[in-house]
Order: structure tokens, then sequence, then C-alpha cells
């Protein structure tokens, strides 16, 4: 009998590769440490208002991708809509994403679309060329006053250092709009699994042909027995950490609740020093076909993960990118084993990007399983 596949996390990235792999016919074991399945995405009633809570922050699933999009609707109905959010600070209340309506709140303007960006370029230090890092990839494309009202004191509190020290890719991925479209993402579907997103994991993963255990921390030891093991923890815990620890921001929740609505919406940022946390959710906003008249409000504070907290954010910073360097090497020495996810990449990933990974890693699987000491793509590489 062909042997079983191992895969270890019973998150989005090992679900969905353990169901891609059964609908072809190959079983797997997939094995959590958690009790619960669905990993980070995973949603629980609160029992005092009854709100679904995404436990781990909020998840906005969005994508442009039709093979992703079409393999997630299988497993529960979507609710499309738009993620918004918005923003506060000492100069007012703002929409997010920057637009037209942000930039003429914040200069008192009523600027045209064309005038708008031509005052943004006014204000774009041009004497940095190129980018060196987060602060100055902002002051080259939004100028100091938009920078340090928006961007520099959430960054600081996100991740701990100052955006000289971070990546200009960290914050490369943030828009500026000239109409007022403040849609937060660009992608072609959008939505919400109306039963949940631990419904949905649990949908991936009821299939004859997979085992699920839970409460199972897994051990390299268990790697003989499955014909190819897949593993979605953290990359550096899978080398017991030989090459040094990487760097993670982790999240603590605080819980406010009450009745009505707390906040109006269900995303705001605090984008200055004033408060320590971050931003805070409103949930029930994530289920807007749903009738709530208490509300569970939850308040982010980023810090520094040590190895017993949930890894939220891969920091990447220089010298965790020397470490990851380290590491690859080890990874290619190790056969039959597949680094998957946020954690076995060691890079941040939106949820699409693991459903299309993990599809992906279906495919090659299929496609070679025949040869013996299959070799699939080692997923994290120094470009990633
Ligand atoms: N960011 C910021 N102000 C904001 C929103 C984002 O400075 O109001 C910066 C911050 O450095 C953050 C990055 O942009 O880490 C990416 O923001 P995004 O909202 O995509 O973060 P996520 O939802 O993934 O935490």
């Amino acid at each position: 009998m062909q042997k079983r596949v191992l895969i270890v996390g019973a998150g989005l990235a090992g679900s969905v590769l353990a169901r891609a792999l059964a609908d072809a016919g190959v079983a797997s074991l997939v094995i959590d440490r958690r009790e619960h399945v669905a990993g980070m995405c995973y949603s629980s009633r609160d029992p005092e208002t009854g709100v679904d809570v995404h436990r781990f922050g909020p998840h906005t699933f969005h994508t442009s991708n039709e093979r992703v999009w079409q393999f997630v609707q299988r497993f529960d109905t979507w609710y499309s809509c738009v993620a918004r959010a918005m923003c506060t600070n000492a100069r007012g209340v703002f929409c997010l994403p920057i637009n037209l309506h942000t930039i003429n709140q914040l200069f008192g303007k009523r600027f045209t679309p064309a005038e708008a960006r031509a005052h943004i370029e006014s204000l774009q230090d041009k004497s940095i060329t190129t980018p060196a890092n987060a602060e100055e990839q902002l002051l080259r494309f939004v100028g100091r006053e938009i920078y340090e009202t928006f961007f520099r004191d959430y960054t600081i509190k996100q991740w701990g250092v100052s955006p000289r020290e971070l990546s200009a890719d960290i914050v490369k991925r943030i828009p500026v709009r000239f109409n007022y479209d403040n849609n937060y993402f660009f992608d072609k579907y959008q939505g919400y699994p109306m039963h949940g997103y631990t419904a949905l994991v649990q949908s991936m993963l009821n299939h004859p042909l997979i085992e699920v255990k839970l409460n199972s921390p897994y051990e390299r030891a268990m790697n003989t027995e499955f014909a190819h093991v897949f593993y979605s923890g953290p990359l550096d815990a899978y080398f017991d950490y030989a090459e040094g620890e990487l760097g993670y921001r982790t999240v603590d929740f605080r819980y406010e609740r009450g009745v009505g609505d707390l906040q109006g919406c269900s995303w705001l940022n605090y984008t200055d020093m004033s408060v320590p946390f971050t931003r805070a959710h409103e949930h029930k906003y994530f289920s807007p076909w749903e009738q709530h008249d208490k509300s569970v409000l939850l308040y982010e504070y980023s810090r520094e993960a040590g190895r017993g907290d949930d890894a939220f954010y891969p920091k990447r910073m220089p010298a965790d990118l020397q470490k990851l360097a380290a590491y690859l090497p080890l990874m290619e020495a190790e056969q039959g084993v597949s680094f998957i996810g946020r954690l076995g990449c060691y890079r941040y990933l939106d949820m699409h990007l693991v459903v299309d990974a993990s599809l992906r890693y279906a495919d090659a699987w299929l496609a070679h399983r025949a040869d013996a000491g299959v070799l699939l793509p080692k997923c994290a590489t120094p470009a990633l």
C-alpha cells in the first residue's frame, strides 16, 4: 500500500494541500499541536455577544486568482463584501487607504484627482532616488507630512523598530489613490465564508482520505513513516534553532464588549503614539448578514514574539534574512520534506497566496509522486 503523506499543521496551508491531494486520491495524516483546526484563521463565537470572532486577528479573503476563488467556493457560501479601513490620529478621523477623500480632508482642500496628484508630487522627497528602507520609501512617494501622520508611529508600534530599519517592501503594498475608492484591496473577489473560517477549514478536511489529529505535536522522527512531509510550522523550530531564531512579531488582543455599535466600523487604525495599540476591530462587521445587539471590539497590541508565542508577522530584518540564508542548505538537504505556509517559508503571505501555493504543491506532488526520493521545490529562498 502507498504510504500516506504527513501534513504538519491544520491551518489554511495544510488543509488546502490535504484536500487537493485527497481529491486526487492521495491519503494524508494532518496533525496539529493546537486543539482546533484553521490555525491563525481560527474563528469562533464569542459566548457573551454571539459574534463570530477571528481569534487571531481579522481575515478578509481577497484574490484575483480564478482557481483560488473557485477552490474556496466549494467549502462554504461566501458573502461578497468590500474591506474598508479607517484611521484616527491627532489630525482627525480619515479613511484608508489614502485616497482623494483622505488627501482633501488632511489638507482642507477640494482637489480634483489631477490636482491631488500634483500636490502629492510636490510633497515627494525627490532627493531619494532608490529608497533603502520603509521611511525613505514613504518620504519618496508621499512626503514627510503624510508619512508622519499615517505611517511613522503606526509602523513603530507594529514592528517595534524605526521605519528606517525596515525594508521598503513592508510599505510598498500600501496604495495611494487619486479617486474616492476606499476599497482596501485591489482584488477581483473579496468576502467572508458565511459559516466562519473554522467551518470552512473543517469542510476542506472532511474527506475519507484525510485523517486529522489535533493536540499532536510533530517530531522529525515521524518523517520515515510517510511518503512525503509538508511542514507548515516555524522553519527555525524544525531545525531546533540550529542557525538561530528568526524574528517575529506577535499580537496580544484586549476584548471590550458592549451593546450596540462600539466603534461604528470594522477596522480602525490608531496612527499616533497617544495609545499603545495599533488598531481595533469590531467583529460583527465581518458578518454583515447577521444581526447582533451586542458587540465585541478587539484591540491589537503588537510585541516581539518569544518561543511560546504565536508568530504573526515575520520581521525579516537583515539579521533574520542572514539566518534564513543559513537555513536554506539545511532545507535543501532535508529529503522528502517541503516547507509551506507563512511560518514554513518565513514570509508574510496573505490567505490567497497560501491557497495558491498549496494548490501548486499538490500539482507538483501529483506530477512527481512516482519518482523515488521526490524533491519538491523548497518554499523559502533568499529572494522571497
Ligand atoms: N501601515 C501604517 N499605517 C496604517 C496602515 C499600515 O503605517 O494605518 C504600515 C505598517 O508598517 C504596516 C504596513 O503598513 O505594517 C502594512 O499594513 P497592512 O494594513 O497591510 O498590514 P496588516 O493588515 O498585514 O497588518
